[in-house]
């Protein structure tokens, strides 16, 4: 017997029939003898709408009150399981964040988990009884309901399988694992069968959204056995299946490459000749950070005459707020113009055996050069290395790549 928490991402849940294929799974294993806990997504396209509905009525609007809306979509496809669990003969029960209470921080739609109450929901599953999970939410200390961020599921998962120290946690999505890059883009992506922890939040982070990078961080921290397969195969879960995100040192050829993601959720922003001299880089990203804009990549460019122009990316969604921001300060850093281009896109390459080698990025810019693809920004860290280019080269630059590296399957 084990405990096990199950994940079920959008499209698993999509419908009717979708939500019963998932119950089938889920009576499966408490068929097994297992513990179960599910937590489960909205259905797919659901939050999207909900989140364009609040931008509509406000592009700025009240984060307590989109966190009130965009939470429902889990609210319905909890409910949902637990009813169609019951009908089939088997005892569960739907969860809201609060009724937990799984308690986050105050960050309004973009919240940290700060603690789990699995007491009640542990005693209850060893009386048969599944616990099914509203994922993405939380309460916040101001007694509102809070959400994770977009993906937040996975993290909601991850948390609940540490918090009940549940012996693994089973993301089930619409790809059987975690590919050397989107399956989508590069159809001879081959599937990994392990992944290193720090290769999966590198690639998380940098876009592969297999995985919210939250949830990641969290299940190396807290040590949880963290599998991804599909909820459209029919085999059971088994050691084989999907992907398991596991130590450095479990992985035995270590590739220099290992993945390769990209992301069209930034943009590019540059302020011509601000004035060449200490404190301005400060002003700028100061100024930024105190408007909660994140910003990711960033080049400064050589000044030959006193002024140098200043270039970086935001997420896409920040570029209103950023170009608020930055229009407050043109008086203070005298810039002339502030340049924009949302039709950007980063790609990175990831590897843990970067360490050791060299002429990784190198391979990169050859291979970039060849399909005459011009790199923008460039970007690095121990282990990875990314170059913002323009968006429409996007897929062919996934698959140049994908070659450069051997990664074909
Ligand atoms: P869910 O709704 O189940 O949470 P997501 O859409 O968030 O699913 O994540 C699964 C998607 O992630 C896949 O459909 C795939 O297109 C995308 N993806 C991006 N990079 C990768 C990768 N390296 N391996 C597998 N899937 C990837
Ligand atoms: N439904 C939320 C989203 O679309 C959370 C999730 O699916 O993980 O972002
Ligand atoms: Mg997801």
């Amino acid at each position: 017997m084990a405990r096990i928490v199950m994940k079920f991402g959008g499209t698993s849940v999509a419908d009717l029939d979708r939500i019963r294929n998932v119950a089938q799974r889920v009576k499966r294993e408490v068929e097994h003898g297992n513990e179960v806990a599910v937590v489960v997504s909205a259905m797919s396209g659901v939050t999207n709408q909900l989140v364009k509905w609040c931008t509509e009525l406000s592009p700025l609007h009240d984060a307590r009150e989109y966190d009130a809306v965009v939470a429902t979509g889990e609210q319905v496809t909890s409910g949902l399981l637990a009813i169609c669990l019951q009908s089939m003969g088997i005892d569960a029960r739907s969860w809201q964040g609060w009724q937990i209470p799984l308690r986050t921080d105050s960050a309004h739609g973009t919240a940290r988990i700060q603690s789990i109450e699995g007491a009640e929901l542990v005693r209850r599953m060893g009386t048969g009884q599944v616990a099914v999970v509203a994922g993405f939410q939380g309460v916040a200390p101001d007694n509102r309901i809070a959400t994770l961020g977009r993906g937040g599921s996975d993290t909601s998962a991850v948390a609940l399988a540490a918090a009940l120290k549940a012996d693994r946690c089973d993301i089930y999505t619409d790809v059987d694992g975690v590919y050397t890059t989107d399956p989508r883009i590069v159809p001879n992506a081959r599937k990994l069968a392990k992944i290193a922890y720090e290769e999966m939040l590198e690639l998380a982070s940098v876009g592969a959204k297999v995985l919210q990078t939250r949830s990641v961080e969290l299940a190396m921290n807290e040590r949880v056995r963290v599998r991804v397969l599909s909820s459209f195969s029919d085999a059971l879960a088994n050691d084989t299946e999907g992907t398991l995100v596991v130590d450095e040192d479990e992985i035995v050829e270590k590739e220099n490459v290992a993945g390769i993601a990209y992301s069209r959720d930034e943009a590019k922003i540059t302020v011509t000749r601000v004035p060449d001299r200490p404190g301005i880089a400060a002003a700028i990203f100061g100024q930024l950070a105190e408007q909660n804009v994140n910003v990711d990549m960033i080049v400064q460019n050589v000044s030959a005459d006193g002024t140098t122009d200043m270039t970086f990316t935001v997420g896409k969604a920040d570029l209103p707020r950023a170009r608020a921001a930055l229009g407050e300060i043109k008086g203070q850093i005298n810039y002339t113009e502030l340049l924009e281009d949302p039709n950007v896109a980063k790609i990175s390459v990831v590897g843990v055996g970067m360490r050791s080698h060299s002429g990784v990025a190198n391979t990169m810019f050859s291979a970039l050069a060849d399909k005459a693809i011009n790199i923008q920004v460039i970007s690095t860290s121990e282990i990875k290395v990314s170059v913002l280019i323009a968006a429409e080269y996007t897929e062919l630059a996934v698959r140049a790549l994908h070659t450069a590296y051997g990664l074909d399957a």
